[in-house]
């Protein structure tokens, strides 16, 4: 995650070892005091100076592990990282991971985490960026304000407020009466799309989520049917870009799909049913796809996010296809991203890993899965110029498994270790 200004710096600066490291050090300072002038704020975080020693580094972006690497992580943020002999900072804590293997916080770009516990529940699952898509009470927005604040253990939190759909939520009514007019009409036409867009915009949302079809996890609707017409997507896409924020959406059918590619979305989210002439127009466009399969597989079974007999015989045709329809998108190029859609609440049983393994067995190579779910995922939500890539000068935002994600993406089910911006919220290494 991310905070919203530079933290207070400790003082090991005096004794550092390396000149290369003080330098580096001294146009961070010099940046920060920038920052915190140009800001005016004081809210500040303190965390420990971390060194890991003997990781086997998975940046985000090499082929292979980088093994017998040093990270110094402070203030939240990754200064160093690298083979040689890096000193550790005097003061610092350091941990040495004994050949484990290190790899960037998890993306999850679509979740709906209502409450801190379910933001905790992502963080030591190894999420340390989530994109809500969709939930009552503008309760994202406040979430990110507060993570951003260092207030909660939280991964950073993308917002969108709630779904544009014809028939929204009651509470979006009860948080926004001025939007009264459009309960008997239901969100309808290019103006209702516009209207509510900056109803959303006026709350300060990251993103805009709409359902351009009907959903699959409620046993009445049918997910194939189109919710929106081009004309109406692209209304919305239009009064979002005003303000330079991306549409992102739901579509299963592939008419409604198609709309919302065409109506220029920056994400799909599922795509069950997109036909390959769908597909190919998102790899012209570069619309991301977030598939969500392992979702999917949740309405097939009993217990978890959905637990109804109706579902369980849907998510059995649906299943299948939303794997074919994966591999396909991902065989003709289209960026896929991983993601849960999952509110991490108390009975969820679906986390990023199994996506991950999901997206391996529809054809992503291990290290493409977890890209899907770090770089790529990073570039899609807005956040690749400060996570998503263990580097130096990004979040410290680490994962630590005890065995080679790249030979087995199954190794990501077993966390060892979470470091949220610098701060470790998971410890089971206690080697
Ligand atoms: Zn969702």
């Amino acid at each position: 995650m991310s905070r919203s200004m530079l933290p207070h710096r400790t003082s090991q600066r005096s004794s550092l070892a390396s000149i290369s490291f003080r330098t580096s050090l001294a146009v961070f300072v010099s940046m920060a005091v920038l920052l915190v002038a140009v800001s005016g704020s004081s809210a500040r975080l303190q965390t420990e100076t971390l060194v890991f020693t003997n990781a086997n580094v998975i940046d985000g972006l090499s082929a292979q592990p980088l093994s017998g690497a040093t990270i110094i992580v402070s203030d939240g943020k990754i200064q160093r990282i690298g083979t040689g002999t890096l000193q550790a900072p005097a003061g610092a804590k350091v941990i040495d991971l004994k050949g484990k293997y290190v790899i960037p916080g998890l993306i999850d770009a679509h979740v709906h985490i209502n409450d801190f516990e379910a933001a905790r529940r992502a963080l030591i699952s190894g999420v340390t960026t989530a994109r809500s898509m969709g939930v009552s009470h503008f309760v994202d927005v406040g979430m990110r304000k507060l993570a951003a604040a260092g207030k909660i253990d939280s991964p950073e939190i993308l917002s969108a407020g709630y779904h544009v759909r014809p028939r929204p939520a009651d509470a979006l009514f009860i948080d926004m009466p001025e939007l009264a007019g459009l309960m008997r009409s239901g969100v309808r036409g290019p103006d209702a799309m516009r209207e509510m867009g900056r109803a959303m915009l006026s709350r300060g949302v990251n993103w805009i989520k709409t359902n351009a079809t009907a959903r699959a996890g409620l046993p009445n609707t049918d997910p194939r049917e189109p919710y929106y017409s081009e004309a109406e997507l692209a209304a919305l896409v239009e009064e979002g870009a005003k303000s330079s924020i991306p549409v992102a959406a739901h579509a299963h059918g592939d008419e409604g799909g198609r709309a919302a590619v065409m109506a220029g979305v920056r994400s799909i989210e599922h795509g069950t049913y997109l036909s390959k002439e769908t597909l190919s127009i998102m790899v012209e466009k570069g619309t991301y796809l977030v598939p969500t399969i392992a979702v999917v597989s949740d309405l097939t079974r009993p217990g978890g996010d959905y637990d109804n007999p109706v579902l369980e015989v849907r998510g059995r045709h649906m299943l299948p296809r939303i794997r074919e329809t994966a591999a396909l998108a991902h065989k003709l190029g289209v960026k896929i991203v991983a993601a849960t859609d999952t509110g991490y609440g108390p009975n969820s049983t679906l986390r990023m890993s199994q996506e991950l393994e999901e997206l391996v067995h529809v054809g992503l190579s291990p290290l493409q899965a977890i890209q899907s779910a770090t770089v790529v995922a990073a570039e899609l939500v807005g956040v690749a110029d400060h996570t998503g890539k263990i580097a130096a000068g990004f979040d410290a935002d680490l994962i630590v498994v005890e065995r080679n994600p790249l030979e087995n993406i199954g190794a990501i089910h077993d966390l060892l270790m979470v470091v949220n911006n610098g701060k470790i919220v998971l410890n089971r290494a206690s080697w």
